[in-house]
């Protein structure tokens, strides 16, 4: 989940925490924050509406709401728009895009079975966006770079429901590592993971993964395994 409004003040409350106290090196979104503008303008796959709309009831309160078939490059997968949302699926799709594609398979995870896929609302009570291997929720504003934190949830989500000490694993990386990869994620270890998520996609768009696994080793080798590892479940 990604509450950007009350970024600032975890912000602020985890600085106190111990990881803070001794960490004097300068976080890792920090580090990499000048790849965010240009983030996935290089990206020249363009996604194509295969079918629809269909008139769907939205898992989230049962919302009406549209629902297309998508593929960018050979990942297929459902986009939703909920109707009273003004949001044309060429500007969602174009967001979408700009993601690298080994994130791709998020969006497929998402749209297995019943799933609505990636699902856009009107509001989610304040956050702009909610990940988790079962839905891919966001807000108008949400932009590629809250998209690539969520697509960290959804990857992390199916690979420990197949290997149960994935986050486990991750907190010895982040003790190990021994910095900070945002404020945000100071405050538990899944929302470090979808934080590292997003750092990882912009050194990987903006060609800086050495310098991210140079910083933070632990956390890029366990996060390239889970990146790997998530699969999609196989449509017969
Ligand atoms: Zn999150």
């Amino acid at each position: 989940m990604l509450f950007k409004s009350i970024v600032a003040t975890i912000g602020l409350l985890a600085v106190s925490g111990s990881l803070a106290a001794k960490e004097k090196r300068p976080n890792l979104e920090k580090t990499f924050e000048g790849l965010h503008g240009n983030f996935g303008t290089r990206n020249t796959d363009k996604a194509t509406v295969i079918s629809g709309p269909t008139a769907v009831k939205m898992l989230r309160g049962e919302a009406p709401g549209k629902c297309w078939q998508v593929k960018l490059g050979d990942v297929g997968f459902k986009l939703t728009i909920e109707d009273k949302l003004d949001l044309k699926v060429q500007e969602c799709l174009a967001r979408l895009e700009k993601l690298p594609p080994s994130y791709r398979k998020a969006f497929a995870i998402v749209s297995e079975g019943k799933k609505d896929g990636v699902a856009f609302y009107q509001d989610l009570e304040g956050a702009s966006a909610h990940g988790s291997q079962d839905y891919l929720n966001l807000v108008k504003d949400a932009d590629a770079l809250v998209i690539a934190h969520e697509c960290g949830h959804v990857l992390e989500q199916r690979v420990t429901s197949k290997l149960p000490k994935t986050l486990a694993q991750w907190k010895s990386a982040i003790k190990k590592d021994g910095i900070s990869v945002s404020a945000y994620g100071d405050q538990v270890a899944h929302e470090d993971l979808a934080e590292f998520s997003y750092v990882y996609a912009t050194c990987l768009d903006g060609g800086k993964l050495d310098a991210l696994q140079a910083l933070s080793p632990l956390r890029f080798s366990e996060w390239e395994d889970i990146l790997k590892a998530a699969e999609p479940v196989k449509v017969p």
